[in-house]
Protein backbone atom coordinates (compact mmCIF):
# COMPACT_ATOMS: atom_id res chain seq x y z
CA UNK A 1 0.00 0.00 0.00
CA UNK A 2 1.16 3.45 -0.92
CA UNK A 3 2.87 5.38 2.16
CA UNK A 4 4.72 8.12 1.07
CA UNK A 5 5.24 10.27 -1.99
CA UNK A 6 8.22 12.35 -3.19
CA UNK A 7 7.77 15.53 -5.19
CA UNK A 8 10.22 17.48 -6.75
CA UNK A 9 10.74 21.03 -6.05
CA UNK A 10 10.79 22.19 -9.52
CA UNK A 11 7.62 20.18 -10.44
CA UNK A 12 6.10 21.69 -7.53
CA UNK A 13 6.93 25.07 -8.78
CA UNK A 14 5.69 24.33 -12.00
CA UNK A 15 2.33 23.26 -10.56
CA UNK A 16 1.42 25.94 -8.08
CA UNK A 17 2.75 28.46 -10.84
CA UNK A 18 -0.40 26.70 -12.92
CA UNK A 19 -2.54 26.74 -10.24
CA UNK A 20 -2.06 30.12 -9.68
CA UNK A 21 -2.71 31.03 -13.48
CA UNK A 22 -6.13 31.68 -12.66
CA UNK A 23 -8.68 32.41 -10.29
CA UNK A 24 -11.78 31.52 -12.11
CA UNK A 25 -11.48 27.52 -13.06
CA UNK A 26 -9.79 24.76 -11.86
CA UNK A 27 -6.38 23.80 -13.45
CA UNK A 28 -4.97 20.24 -13.79
CA UNK A 29 -2.35 18.03 -14.84
CA UNK A 30 -0.67 15.11 -14.71
CA UNK A 31 2.42 13.54 -12.99
CA UNK A 32 5.03 11.69 -14.21
CA UNK A 33 7.52 9.78 -12.02
CA UNK A 34 8.59 6.30 -10.84
CA UNK A 35 7.26 3.55 -8.23
CA UNK A 36 9.73 1.97 -5.60
CA UNK A 37 9.69 -0.72 -2.97
CA UNK A 38 6.22 -2.45 -4.08
CA UNK A 39 3.97 0.28 -4.73
CA UNK A 40 4.41 1.89 -1.24
CA UNK A 41 6.79 4.95 -2.30
CA UNK A 42 6.62 7.40 -5.39
CA UNK A 43 8.91 10.03 -6.26
CA UNK A 44 7.74 12.68 -8.94
CA UNK A 45 9.89 13.92 -11.14
CA UNK A 46 8.38 15.91 -14.04
CA UNK A 47 4.77 16.91 -14.82
CA UNK A 48 2.38 17.38 -18.04
CA UNK A 49 -0.02 20.70 -18.19
CA UNK A 50 -3.44 19.77 -19.30
CA UNK A 51 -5.47 21.85 -21.45
CA UNK A 52 -8.85 22.93 -20.27
CA UNK A 53 -11.78 20.92 -22.29
CA UNK A 54 -14.34 22.44 -21.00
CA UNK A 55 -14.28 25.74 -19.25
CA UNK A 56 -16.94 25.26 -16.46
CA UNK A 57 -15.43 26.49 -12.85
CA UNK A 58 -15.90 23.33 -10.56
CA UNK A 59 -14.88 20.74 -13.32
CA UNK A 60 -12.01 18.96 -14.33
CA UNK A 61 -11.74 16.00 -16.69
CA UNK A 62 -8.84 14.01 -18.18
CA UNK A 63 -9.83 12.80 -21.63
CA UNK A 64 -8.12 9.25 -23.09
CA UNK A 65 -5.99 11.23 -25.37
CA UNK A 66 -4.29 13.20 -23.12
CA UNK A 67 -3.55 10.60 -20.89
CA UNK A 68 -2.55 8.91 -24.14
CA UNK A 69 -0.35 11.65 -24.71
CA UNK A 70 0.98 11.95 -20.70
CA UNK A 71 2.16 7.89 -21.60
CA UNK A 72 3.88 9.03 -24.62
CA UNK A 73 5.70 11.63 -22.44
CA UNK A 74 6.81 9.57 -19.91
CA UNK A 75 8.47 7.05 -22.13
CA UNK A 76 10.27 9.62 -23.93
CA UNK A 77 11.43 11.17 -20.57
CA UNK A 78 12.15 7.32 -19.53
CA UNK A 79 14.51 6.84 -22.41
CA UNK A 80 16.54 9.94 -21.85
CA UNK A 81 17.33 9.62 -18.45
CA UNK A 82 17.23 5.70 -18.40
CA UNK A 83 14.72 5.59 -15.71
CA UNK A 84 11.15 3.32 -15.80
CA UNK A 85 9.51 6.18 -15.45
CA UNK A 86 5.52 6.84 -16.10
CA UNK A 87 2.54 8.25 -15.59
CA UNK A 88 1.86 8.25 -11.55
CA UNK A 89 -0.83 10.57 -10.54
CA UNK A 90 -2.91 13.53 -11.17
CA UNK A 91 -2.86 17.52 -9.48
CA UNK A 92 -5.50 19.87 -9.93
CA UNK A 93 -6.00 23.27 -8.47
CA UNK A 94 -9.00 24.28 -5.89
CA UNK A 95 -9.30 28.44 -6.49
CA UNK A 96 -11.01 30.02 -3.12
CA UNK A 97 -12.05 26.40 -2.13
CA UNK A 98 -10.73 23.89 0.63
CA UNK A 99 -8.12 21.86 0.17
CA UNK A 100 -9.71 18.35 0.52
CA UNK A 101 -11.17 16.41 -2.34
CA UNK A 102 -14.31 16.71 -3.63
CA UNK A 103 -17.03 13.63 -4.11
CA UNK A 104 -16.35 14.12 -7.45
CA UNK A 105 -12.55 14.06 -6.81
CA UNK A 106 -12.60 10.99 -4.93
CA UNK A 107 -14.21 9.16 -7.14
CA UNK A 108 -12.23 10.16 -10.47
CA UNK A 109 -9.25 8.88 -8.05
CA UNK A 110 -10.77 5.82 -7.25
CA UNK A 111 -11.12 4.97 -11.09
CA UNK A 112 -7.77 5.63 -11.79
CA UNK A 113 -6.62 3.39 -8.63
CA UNK A 114 -8.54 0.56 -10.17
CA UNK A 115 -6.24 0.32 -13.02
CA UNK A 116 -3.24 1.40 -10.84
CA UNK A 117 -3.21 0.62 -6.75
CA UNK A 118 -0.46 3.35 -6.24
CA UNK A 119 -2.06 6.46 -8.58
CA UNK A 120 -1.67 9.81 -6.17
CA UNK A 121 -3.98 12.57 -6.83
CA UNK A 122 -2.21 16.18 -5.22
CA UNK A 123 -4.60 19.26 -4.91
CA UNK A 124 -3.32 23.13 -4.92
CA UNK A 125 -5.63 25.28 -2.94
CA UNK A 126 -4.92 28.55 -3.94
CA UNK A 127 -5.80 32.07 -3.47
CA UNK A 128 -6.30 31.52 -0.18
CA UNK A 129 -5.73 34.28 3.02
CA UNK A 130 -3.77 32.78 6.21
CA UNK A 131 -6.25 33.65 8.78
CA UNK A 132 -3.38 34.58 11.69
CA UNK A 133 -1.22 36.32 9.13
CA UNK A 134 -3.84 37.19 6.59
CA UNK A 135 -1.40 36.66 3.82
CA UNK A 136 -1.48 34.82 0.54
CA UNK A 137 -1.15 30.95 1.65
CA UNK A 138 -0.94 27.61 -0.41
CA UNK A 139 -2.04 24.68 0.74
CA UNK A 140 -1.25 21.51 -0.81
CA UNK A 141 -2.98 17.40 -0.12
CA UNK A 142 -1.86 14.21 -1.41
CA UNK A 143 -4.55 11.87 -1.08
CA UNK A 144 -5.75 8.36 -2.29
CA UNK A 145 -8.95 7.26 -2.01
CA UNK A 146 -10.63 4.48 0.30
CA UNK A 147 -13.66 2.77 -0.79
CA UNK A 148 -16.66 2.08 1.90
CA UNK A 149 -19.22 0.45 0.22
CA UNK A 150 -20.30 3.00 -2.30
CA UNK A 151 -18.83 5.18 -0.82
CA UNK A 152 -15.46 6.71 -1.17
CA UNK A 153 -13.26 8.88 1.31
CA UNK A 154 -9.84 10.08 1.80
CA UNK A 155 -6.80 8.70 2.65
CA UNK A 156 -4.05 11.37 3.60
CA UNK A 157 -0.86 10.43 1.55
CA UNK A 158 2.65 11.84 3.39
CA UNK A 159 4.28 13.81 1.09
CA UNK A 160 7.78 15.24 0.87
CA UNK A 161 9.07 18.02 -1.09
CA UNK A 162 12.70 17.44 -2.00
CA UNK A 163 14.75 19.72 -3.34
CA UNK A 164 16.75 17.41 -6.18
CA UNK A 165 18.70 19.14 -9.12
CA UNK A 166 18.26 16.32 -11.19
CA UNK A 167 18.77 15.53 -14.74
CA UNK A 168 14.93 16.17 -15.53
CA UNK A 169 15.80 19.74 -14.14
CA UNK A 170 15.55 21.32 -17.93
CA UNK A 171 12.37 19.26 -18.87
CA UNK A 172 10.25 21.06 -15.82
CA UNK A 173 11.54 24.18 -16.84
CA UNK A 174 10.25 23.75 -20.72
CA UNK A 175 6.86 22.91 -19.07
CA UNK A 176 6.93 25.69 -16.70
CA UNK A 177 7.68 27.89 -20.02
CA UNK A 178 4.67 26.53 -21.78
CA UNK A 179 2.49 27.41 -19.37
CA UNK A 180 1.74 31.02 -20.91
CA UNK A 181 1.13 29.84 -24.74
CA UNK A 182 -0.92 27.08 -23.38
CA UNK A 183 -3.00 29.48 -21.59
CA UNK A 184 -3.04 32.17 -24.88
CA UNK A 185 -4.26 29.05 -27.50
CA UNK A 186 -7.28 28.28 -24.93
CA UNK A 187 -7.71 32.40 -25.06
CA UNK A 188 -7.62 31.75 -28.99
CA UNK A 189 -9.63 29.10 -28.93
CA UNK A 190 -12.30 30.55 -26.88
CA UNK A 191 -12.24 33.53 -29.26
CA UNK A 192 -12.17 31.69 -32.30
CA UNK A 193 -15.56 29.47 -31.09
CA UNK A 194 -17.23 32.61 -30.19
CA UNK A 195 -16.48 33.98 -33.94
CA UNK A 196 -17.61 30.72 -35.56
CA UNK A 197 -20.90 30.57 -33.48
CA UNK A 198 -21.74 34.08 -33.79
CA UNK A 199 -20.97 35.12 -37.64
CA UNK A 200 -23.98 37.48 -37.82
CA UNK A 201 -22.73 39.39 -34.61
CA UNK A 202 -22.90 43.10 -35.45
CA UNK A 203 -19.33 45.27 -35.36
CA UNK A 204 -19.46 46.25 -32.04
CA UNK A 205 -19.94 42.56 -30.57
CA UNK A 206 -17.15 41.74 -32.57
CA UNK A 207 -15.14 44.50 -31.27
CA UNK A 208 -15.93 43.73 -27.62
CA UNK A 209 -15.06 39.95 -28.34
CA UNK A 210 -11.36 40.60 -29.48
CA UNK A 211 -10.94 43.30 -26.76
CA UNK A 212 -12.00 40.41 -24.21
CA UNK A 213 -9.57 38.26 -25.96
CA UNK A 214 -6.36 41.58 -26.22
CA UNK A 215 -7.20 41.93 -22.19
CA UNK A 216 -6.94 38.15 -21.21
CA UNK A 217 -3.41 38.16 -23.36
CA UNK A 218 -2.34 40.74 -21.80
CA UNK A 219 -3.13 39.44 -18.78
CA UNK A 220 -1.19 36.30 -19.30
CA UNK A 221 1.84 38.53 -19.62
CA UNK A 222 1.44 41.02 -16.81
CA UNK A 223 0.53 38.12 -14.53
CA UNK A 224 2.34 34.99 -15.56
CA UNK A 225 5.48 35.69 -18.43
CA UNK A 226 7.08 39.17 -16.57
CA UNK A 227 6.94 37.14 -12.82
CA UNK A 228 8.43 34.17 -14.49
CA UNK A 229 11.11 35.56 -17.02
CA UNK A 230 12.04 37.69 -13.36
CA UNK A 231 12.26 34.67 -11.11
CA UNK A 232 13.80 32.51 -13.98
CA UNK A 233 16.74 35.75 -13.85
CA UNK A 234 17.16 35.58 -10.80
CA UNK A 235 17.72 31.86 -10.86
CA UNK A 236 20.28 32.82 -13.25
CA UNK A 237 22.42 35.18 -11.40
CA UNK A 238 21.99 32.75 -8.16
CA UNK A 239 22.88 30.05 -10.16
CA UNK A 240 26.41 32.07 -11.56
CA UNK A 241 27.01 33.03 -7.76
CA UNK A 242 27.30 29.37 -7.03
CA UNK A 243 29.07 28.35 -9.95
CA UNK A 244 31.77 30.35 -9.19
CA UNK A 245 32.37 28.94 -5.54
CA UNK A 246 32.30 25.56 -6.59
CA UNK A 247 35.17 26.26 -9.13
CA UNK A 248 36.62 28.39 -6.37
CA UNK A 249 36.66 25.01 -4.52
CA UNK A 250 37.99 22.92 -7.20
CA UNK A 251 40.63 25.32 -7.74
CA UNK A 252 42.06 25.14 -4.02
CA UNK A 253 41.15 21.65 -3.92
CA UNK A 254 43.61 20.81 -6.79
CA UNK A 255 45.82 22.35 -5.36
CA UNK A 256 45.54 20.39 -2.05
CA UNK A 257 45.57 17.54 -4.01
CA UNK A 258 49.20 18.57 -6.00
CA UNK A 259 50.40 19.31 -2.40
CA UNK A 260 49.42 15.98 -1.50
CA UNK A 261 51.10 14.13 -4.25
CA UNK A 262 54.54 16.18 -3.79
CA UNK A 263 54.91 14.86 -0.28
CA UNK A 264 54.27 11.23 -1.02
ZN1 LIG B 1 -11.24 19.08 -6.75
Amino acid sequence: MLTKVLLSSDVALVCVQHALSTEKEEIMGLLIGEVHNNGTLVTIVSSVILRRLDKKPDRVEISEEQLVQATLRAEELAAEVGRPLRVVGWYHSHPHITVWPSHVDLSTQSMYQRMDSSFVGIIFAVFLTDQSTKAPSVQITCFQSVNEGSNQSRREIEMEILNNNDSLLINNFETLTQLPAILKQEEDEAFNNEVSQNETDDILTKQHNAAVRTIAIGHIVDKMSRPMLEALVARNELNSVRLKTLKQQHQQMMVKLENMSCNI
